[in-house]
């Protein structure tokens, strides 16, 4: 199906992978049996992958399942600067060769590993669950996200490789293509950690680029498997270079490193920060400016006004604010609702949160499960304290004695647009909710961040909505729905401000920022 392609007529249209329906019985006993298969494989170790080979080193980062931190998820090295030289050395070797090869030919590679992720879709599932807490919904979401980021970035690749319409005169032919850049690092987040980690290093190989990817701490298994798969899939030695270690050493040793001519980053705003001014320094040999595209945080804002359904208003906040425990980048964590409807949806709002159930992620019954890590929990926490100071605890909000790192959906009231647990990402489920006068001062609250990532607007207005898309300053606006859950294709994701570079992942644009253009003039 996928050979030859050089048209993207060739192909049937695209489509977003479907969802699994675990209420099917046969669905529900292949995830069971996923999980018990991936259950029998934990704590093994893995290596890294530099130059097609296996390598290890001395120290190593073990990586636990946060619903049970006495359950070692696996092994990883823990790559010293070192190894990441090697790294970059053997993609630099590779993209002699990789940068010559025909896009068709890369995207038919890229294809086959959709392919093959579609066929092991319960494995990986299983091993979202276990290494970072997803539950079963919200582990598939990540693992059809990079089916259809797989789909989309080679239909996007076949789409540049053919060559734009120039203005053309009689003396001369011109043409313009888009090549690849060279070598980049992908620094990548644990929270999609099949997603986001796949699709940056997927969309800059399938480009003509090669890769080094250091995927996160907190989430290396997953990482490894997906390189894994990548590689039986036919990338080539070289092309995908995984070297797994901490951000402090390894990825600002990479960022710093002089071939390496851009970094796709995704992660905080702290780190992103760092990493824009790591990789404005020109080192010595160095021969370019390195491109950087980095997705940051977000401090997302619902406005729900006084004409909302305020059913509907209270199910998209709750999912959105609660859903993966909050951790997601587009999560809601302030609610701007209007004075006159607060205690109506107020009330909404708790009964659909009380409805909630919390637990580990392997249990099909779960909503909420674990944080990240003993780290996260211990910050969500330090957030939770000041949140009583600064507003008032209307739910949640008290620790649970457990081997998981189990956080209760936690809602502040009467929380002033200008407090910390209104301005600071939080990234656990923890939900401000704040007044607004009427719609000028629910805009003006919910664009008082530094981020600009997501936002909502739940109204029956036409002209206030209309006025949300001119005015709601953020890079995915979602009107009368929750501002999480973006698709591949419908929903280019990226945020302004600091929330990033804005680079619109799985958008018909987002390819360009691994490639440069180079325009070809021909006198005849
Ligand atoms: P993080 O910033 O702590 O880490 C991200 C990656 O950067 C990791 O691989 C880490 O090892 C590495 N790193 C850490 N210090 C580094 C340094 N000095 N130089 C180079 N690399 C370094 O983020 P996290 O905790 O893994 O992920 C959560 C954050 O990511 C949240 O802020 C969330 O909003 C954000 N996020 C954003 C998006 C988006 O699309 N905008 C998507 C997912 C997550």
């Amino acid at each position: 199906m996928t050979a030859k392609i050089t048209r993207e007529d060739q192909l049937p249209p695209f489509a977003n992978e479907p969802f699994s329906d675990f209420s099917k019985p046969h669905v529900r006993a292949a995830m069971e049996a996923a999980l018990a298969q991936v259950g029998s494989e934990l704590g093994r170790e893995y290596p890294a992958y530099i130059g097609g080979q296996k390598v290890t080193a001395t120290q190593k980062i073990r990586s636990i399942d946060p619903s049970c931190s006495s359950r070692l998820v696996g092994i990883v090295q823990d790559c010293p600067p070192e190894l990441g030289d090697l790294a970059v050395q053997a993609a630099l070797g590779a993209f002699e060769s990789w940068s010559l090869v025909p896009a068709p030919e890369r995207c038919e590679i890229f294809f086959r590993a959709k392919e093959l992720l579609r066929q092991r879709r319960f494995e990986f599932n299983a091993w979202i669950i276990y290494e970072v807490g997803k539950n079963w919904a919200e582990a598939d979401a990540d693992v059809a996200e990079m089916v259809d980021f797989f789909d989309y970035y080679c239909r996007s690749m076949i789409r540049l490789n053919q060559p734009p319409e120039l203005v053309q005169v009689s003396e001369e032919k011109n043409r313009l293509a888009y090549i690849p850049l060279g070598v980049g690092v992908c620094i990548s987040p644990w929270n999609f950690p099949c997603a986001i980690m796949g699709g940056m290093a997927a969309a800059a190989a399938v480009a003509g680029n090669t890769v080094v990817s250091k995927p996160s701490e907190d989430a290396p298994v997953v990482a490894t498997k997906l390189v894994e798969l990548m590689i039986e899939a036919g990338v080539p030695a070289g092309v995908l270079n995984l070297v797994t270690g901490t951000g402090a050493a390894l990825g600002a040793h990479l960022v710093r490193h002089p071939k390496v001519r851009f970094v796709s980053f995704t992660g905080s705003r702290e780190v992103g920060c760092q990493v824009v001014e790591n990789a404005a320094k020109v080192s010595d040999g160095q021969r370019w400016l390195k491109r950087v595209v980095a997705e940051m945080g977000g401090k997302n804002a619902i406005i729900v006004a006084d004409d909302a359904d305020l059913d509907s208003a209270a199910q998209g906040v709750t999912a959105a604010a609660f859903g993966y425990q909050g951790q997601k980048c587009s999560a809601c964590s302030r609610v701007v609702v209007f004075d006159s409807v607060h205690d109506r949806f107020v009330e909404k709002l708790l009964a659909a949160t009380r409805a909630l159930t919390v637990g580990p992620a392997q249990d099909p019954s779960t909503n909420v499960g674990p944080v990240i890590s003993g780290r996260a929990y211990e910050k969500v926490f330090h957030y939770i304290q000041l949140g009583k100071e600064e507003g008032k605890l209307l739910m949640g909000g008290e620790r649970t004695e457990s081997d998981g790192f189990f956080v209760p959906p936690t809602i502040f009231d009467e929380v002033r647009p200008g407090a910390r647990i209104a301005q600071e990402e939080i990234f656990g489920p923890v939900l401000a909710v704040i007044r607004a006068r009427d719609y000028d001062h629910a805009l003006e609250i919910a664009n008082g961040t530094a981020f600009g990532l997501t936002g909502a607007v739940y109204s029956s207005s036409p002209d206030r909505l209309e006025r949300a898309a001119r005015e709601f300053h953020v890079g995915n606006l979602y009107l009368n729905r929750k501002c999480t859950g973006a698709m591949v294709g419908r929903h280019p994701f990226g945020g302004f401000n600091m929330s990033g570079t804005d680079s619109k992942t799985g958008g018909p644009d987002y390819l360009l920022q691994f490639t440069q253009a180079k325009t070809v003039c021909a006198k005849i």
